[in-house]
């Protein structure tokens, strides 16, 4: 029986609060195994803003999803007890107290021996969500889907942190793990041929959408599974899929992913060792009829799904 009417599958989905697939909204993690939380800030944003308006969004498109994964055959919910622990309590202002609160908000919920999965926001988060994750796991392998390399210079002079910089930092404090950094899903101009070569340089294998469309995903998946050696986190930027499915982002660039593509790619992390999730760059305001949120709630209860498998082995 639903311990509280406020929310719960229950319910219909357009009923009740809006938590994560009307999940229950709570703070006490005792016994819990997954943790869905909120992280809404997008001042590290370049271009477009409004991805502090996705986890609200994603949210509510979660509302339609229930519990079993056909595909994966699990019903995540049955293995695993997952919450929604609500939002950060970000500083819209301030990138530095933001990046620390994050990194607080995910130790204390990774202490509790709970798994965390982040909605962004932008892509400055995964610099503090790493930390947190590193902290608790030791370097770890990192996957990292997206248009953009994300690991630029400063990207305005006397300001290092940035949605466009997240992982030459996780690189350079060490973060990750040598030679398991992979970004899948590259493209689009860049200022000069240095940008790819400097992702090189700093210890990145940047696996671009044209590659991918030659090789197959296959190909792709089976690199990535022999590279990882250790536990594994998922940054996944929704602008990886192409504008005409998720439009709704701060930096579209064309020739992405087919939203069926995205779901086959994250789906084939199963095997790997997962300790970690964040989606990010989801925003509402360029989202007509949602369909961007739709497809991020989708991709995070994948993500859902292959942590259950893990705890069936
Ligand atoms: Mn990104
Ligand atoms: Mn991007």
């Amino acid at each position: 029986m639903n311990e509280n009417p406020a929310f719960g599958a229950e319910l219909e989905p357009f009923m009740g609060i809006p938590t994560f697939m009307r999940l229950p909204a709570t703070r006490d993690l005792a016994g819990v195994d997954v943790a869905v939380l909120g992280a809404p800030f997008d001042s590290g944003t370049s271009y477009r803003s409004g991805t502090r308006f996705g986890p609200r969004k994603i949210r509510e498109a979660s509302l339609t999803i229930w519990g079993h994964n056909p595909t994966l055959g699990v019903t995540p919910t049955e293995l695993l007890k997952v919450v929604d622990y609500g939002d950060v309590s970000i500083i819209p202002t301030s990138i530095d107290h933001t990046m620390n609160a994050i990194t607080k908000t995910a130790s204390e919920i990774l202490e509790t021996g709970t798994t965390l999965i982040t909605l962004g926001g932008d892509h400055s988060i995964a610099l503090p969500l790493l930390r947190a994750h590193a902290a608790k796991f030791g370097p770890l392998g990192v996957v990292h889907i997206d248009a953009h390399l994300d690991t630029w210079k400063d990207e305005f002079e006397f300001v290092p942190y940035s949605h466009g910089t997240p992982f030459r930092y996780a690189l350079q404090e060490g973060l990750i793990r040598k030679g398991e950094y992979i970004q899948v899903g590259i493209r689009g101009p860049v200022s000069a041929a240095e940008d790819y070569e400097e992702a090189a340089t700093l210890g990145a294998r940047t696996i671009t959408m044209h590659e991918v469309m030659e090789k197959g995903l296959e190909a792709v998946l089976k690199e990535i599974r022999e590279r990882m050696q250790g536990p594994v986190y998922i940054t996944l930027d929704i602008d990886a899929a192409d504008p005409a499915y998720a439009p709704g982002t701060g930096t579209p660039e064309v020739g992405g992913m087919t939203s069926l593509q995205l779901l086959q790619l994250v789906r084939g992390f199963r095997d790997l060792d997962l300790v970690g999730f964040d989606l990010v760059e989801v925003s509402p305001p360029y989202d007509p009829s949602d369909i961007t949120a739709h497809l991020a709630s989708n991709l995070v209860f994948e993500f859902l799904s292959m942590l259950a498998l893990k705890k069936q082995k």
